[in-house]
């Protein structure tokens, strides 16, 4: 989840609108709530063994939002699916 609002950096409150400078958070909501929904499924296709999906997903989940575990989960997908350009959305 973001913890800042982008525009004053005031701390984000769950809130769709920033309570300080009343930006709408709503679209980067939805990227960030997006990217953890390709990290949810890449981690789902892991464990089912299906690392090309996997790394698919967790690719996806990387262009939305970058995030530790994404990375890791893409790099060590792409390397059991047998990818050599495992570092394509990197
Ligand atoms: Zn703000």
């Amino acid at each position: 989840m973001m913890e800042t609002c982008p525009a004053c950096k005031a701390p984000f409150k769950g809130r769709q609108i920033c309570h300080r400078c009343k930006s709408d958070l709503r679209p980067l909501i939805a990227v960030t709530e997006r990217a953890a929904a390709c990290l949810a499924a890449a981690r789902a296709a892991f464990e089912q063994n299906d690392y090309q999906a996997a790394c698919g997903l967790a690719c996806q989940s990387l262009a939305l939002k970058r995030s530790q575990e994404a990375e890791s989960l893409y790099r060590y997908a792409g390397l059991l699916a047998g990818r050599r350009r495992i570092l394509a959305c990197l």
